[in-house]
């Protein structure tokens, strides 16, 4: 029943691409996308009580009022970012720790940064059960990025942003790709790809309309907790 429900999950995403290849220009994902798709037990990261929705095409609460993004989402941000196996990628917003560790299947190292400590702590615990080694979760605040081990080939951040926040630009590589939904909270957002080119200079190309959770923090929650 579980590689059914799996399989089906792995056909929606396909027809999801190809639905909506008019405003993304992907119809068709990497198959080593697809393939992190099917290694990766979604199961493991969402709640015991709705594990019969594990494999569903849709986000699911994880608590604190968050969530486990839809799996079409989360092949398509991470289609956009092409990971490349020698690559360092940032990820904002760890929540379940799912999307972190589907680029880990694809990437050299991950780092992600989780505002709310409770689940920075869950998905750390979760992440090296399941073996991941090449995962370091953080509690932070995304605004700031993580300076440490910058510059990242790739940048995803998995929570809406009112903007573009200066620090992951700046934490971006020349070449790099950063994919990210900036709009108003809880209203419409973007889902944006933005290049940096080797001379560093900013290219963005609009993809779909998304509904994230908002990125919370910023500028002034950071002058609240002086
Ligand atoms: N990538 C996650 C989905 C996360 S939902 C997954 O695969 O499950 C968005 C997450 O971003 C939430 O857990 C939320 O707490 C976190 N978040 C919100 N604002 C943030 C910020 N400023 N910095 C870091 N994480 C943030």
């Amino acid at each position: 029943m579980r590689a059914i429900r799996l399989r089906e999950m792995l056909h929606t995403i396909e027809r999801s691409a190809k639905r909506t290849a008019s405003l993304t220009s992907r119809p068709i994902f990497d198959p080593r996308v697809m393939e992190a798709l099917e290694q990766v037990p979604r199961d493991a990261f969402v709640p015991p009580e709705l594990l019969d929705q594990a494999f569903d095409n849709g986000p699911l609460p994880i608590g604190q009022g968050q969530t486990i993004s839809q799996p079409y989402i989360v092949a398509l941000m991470t289609d956009l970012l092409e990971p490349q196996p020698a690559q360092t990628i940032l990820e904002i917003g760890t929540g379940s720790g799912y999307q972190a560790a589907i680029l880990a299947q694809l990437v050299q190292q991950v780092y992600s940064l989780e505002i709310i400590p409770t689940l920075a702590a869950q998905a750390a615990e979760l992440l090296s059960r399941l073996g991941y080694a090449n995962i370091e979760v953080r509690t932070g605040d995304g605004h700031s990025g993580w300076p440490e081990h910058a510059p990242y080939d790739g940048i995803i951040v998995t929570a809406a942003a009112t903007h573009l926040p200066q620090a992951l630009i700046d934490q971006l590589r020349p070449g790099g790709r950063l994919v990210i939904p900036v709009g108003r909270p809880y209203l419409s957002q973007e889902l944006l790809l933005i290049e940096k080119d080797p001379r560093g200079e900013l290219h963005t190309s609009d993809m779909l309309g998304v509904a994230f959770v908002p990125m919370t923090g910023g500028v002034h929650a950071r002058r609240n907790n002086h």
